[in-house]
């Protein structure tokens, strides 16, 4: 992958430099979104990237728990 791209934090898909939104954290961890749809769902709506089909990081038939 290019220095020019970085994969979304939540959906996964590349994220050219420059476009979408790059978030650190007062810890210092740095989150890019492609969009403000990624980022209201990671930080907003604290929703797992897995149950989301419309990410890359889908889980078919879901997410396994354990017990
Ligand atoms: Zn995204």
């Amino acid at each position: 992958m290019s220095v020019l791209v970085k994969p979304c934090s939540f959906c996964n898909k590349p994220v050219a430099k420059g476009s979408g939104t790059m978030l650190v954290k007062n810890d210092g961890t740095v989150f890019w979104f492609c969009s403000s749809k990624c980022k209201k769902n990671m930080l907003v709506l604290k929703r797992d990237p897995r149950r989301l089909k419309w990410t890359n990081r889908y889980v078919k038939g879901g997410i396994k728990v354990k017990k």
